[in-house]
């Protein structure tokens, strides 16, 4: 593991085999048949997962910069985004997983049809490197909650928050066998686990690449159901009417900028109305000039490292696309702080991005920010829903009824308005078009982990 804050090797990890992953596979199967924790009552799943809530809270501080030495996270971001959702996470679906129940079919008086809600077995999870606590969490509570067994895949540029939660998980009463982590790349150890024929259900938080391998992967062994949430090239629509345009540029900036733009949800297309395109534009770019970027364990620091030097490649690629396409660099566009042997890059605000551009249309998963003019409400909808993703939005206006309109007629998972990237548990996330299926957090997401069985009793 190397840390994205000056190059240094953090430790060493083994990559599991396809025949490490089986092994893992049956363990969680044999922990589910055996049923200490499958057949639990749902009183005692929440003692247990509310002690991991407790022990993540006790150790936030230690989670928090375990991550950071190896994800490159700002702190002010990853001490709340990490330990601290993670924690709410495990909390929120042990309160959960006892107030949700079986129905009773309204059948003829001579008939009782019972629909109860199975654990589905055994849940592959393969998350990525941006949040892997926190994303962690959004899989395993819910997946644990409803009974099931896990065999978890942590990126294999972020590991090290994943195991020690593993060992939480251990150490607040969670039987041996139920949750299992596997760690190495996803070509070896993440394909072992899609092609698994063992695992029920695949949850995936990551590239649209990939989540088309895993497609194929279930395909082709045991038709496993899987879910997943993509990324985005999200819009965020700044009309001429919003309440405040200082302010929106402010949560706007935070919007594509925090945790370097590695965040799935980023607002990385603005949508700005002509009449104050330049004016929001200046406001924006003093905004992400007065960002300090830098070691991201320094407290005064706003914006941390990009995760790894293959992702800054990635990067700044794409400025070199941006310039040929016509694109205008107002701020950033290049890597900076290399002699910390850090990988650290400027916010960017690239404007004349028009919708063909490969800046419109791609995600870059970095710190870059795509400015688009549009005229009328209708070019603005119009613009949004041009990209092959449907992940978030925002729009900023004083109009109630055109906040309406917008919210009906963008294709996206979350549309915030009048600010950027708010949500908490009771919310629902996932996306529509090529941003993915299936949701994580809220009540919803304990769908994706049971199986519906009907009981027909002749009386
Ligand atoms: P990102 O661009 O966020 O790195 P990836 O989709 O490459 O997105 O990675 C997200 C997760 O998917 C990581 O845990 C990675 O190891 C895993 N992964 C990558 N390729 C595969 C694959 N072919 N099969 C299964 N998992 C994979």
């Amino acid at each position: 593991m190397v840390s994205p804050i000056d190059g240094s090797v953090l430790t060493t990890l083994e990559g599991a085999s396809a025949a490490d992953v089986d092994r893992a596979v049956a363990s969680a199967r044999a922990a589910f048949e055996e049923g200490r924790w499958s057949r639990l009552a749902p009183a005692g799943r929440k003692k247990v997962l509310h002690a991991i809530a407790d022990r993540i809270e006790a150790e936030a501080l230690d989670l928090a910069v375990l991550g950071i030495r190896d994800n490159g996270t700002e702190f002010n971001m990853a001490y709340k985004a990490e330990p601290g959702s993670a924690a709410g996470t495990f909390r929120y679906y042990a309160e959960a997983l006892d107030k949700v129940a079986g129905e009773i079919a309204p059948t003829a008086p001579d008939v009782l049809g019972l629909v109860h809600r199975m654990p589905v077995g055994v849940v592959g999870a393969i998350v990525p490197w941006n949040f892997p606590l926190m994303i962690g969490a959004w899989k395993l509570a819910p997946a644990l909650a409803m009974g099931n067994s896990v065999v978890l895949k942590p990126a294999e540029t972020a590991s090290l928050t994943l195991l020690r939660l593993a060992e939480i998980c251990s150490e607040c009463g969670l039987p041996d066998g139920v949750l299992n982590v596997v760690t190495g790349t996803g070509a070896e150890t993440g394909s072992a686990l899609a092609h698994a024929m063992d695992v029920d259900v695949l949850t995936f938080t990551g590239s649209g690449a990939t989540g088309r391998r895993l497609l194929e992967a279930s395909a082709a062994s045991n038709l496993k159901r899987v879910y997943l949430e993509l990324g985005g090239k999200s819009p965020n629509i700044v009309f001429a009417d919003a309440p405040d345009l200082k302010q929106a540029a402010q949560v706007s900036a935070k919007g594509i900028f925090r945790n370097s733009g590695q965040v799935c949800v980023a607002g990385s297309r603005l949508l700005v109305e002509r009449s104050v395109h330049d004016d929001f534009v200046a406001l924006l770019q003093a905004e992400a000039e007065a960002l300090k970027v830098g070691d991201p364990l320094d407290l005064t620091s706003h914006v941390g490292a990009v995760n790894s030097e293959d992702q800054l490649a990635r990067n700044l690629s794409f400025m070199a696309t941006a310039a040929a396409e016509g694109g205008e660099v107002v701020t950033g566009g290049r890597r900076i702080l290399a002699e910390t042997g850090g990988t650290y890059m400027a916010p960017t605000i690239v404007t004349g991005v028009t919708p063909e551009a490969t800046l419109f249309q791609k995600e870059v998963f970095g710190p870059v920010l795509a400015v688009t003019p549009f005229d009328t409400e209708e070019e603005a909808m119009r613009l949004a829903n041009a990209t092959d993703f449907g992940l978030a939005a925002a729009v900023w206006t004083g109009s109630l009824s055109r906040a309406h309109r917008m919210v009906a007629g963008i294709r996206a998972g979350v549309v915030h308005v009048n600010t950027y990237g708010g949500a908490d548990n009771t919310v629902p996330l996932g996306g529509v078009k090529q941003s993915g299926n299936g949701h994580d957090k809220s009540l919803h997401a304990l769908d994706k982990y049971v199986d519906l069985k009907t009981a027909w009793i002749q009386l």
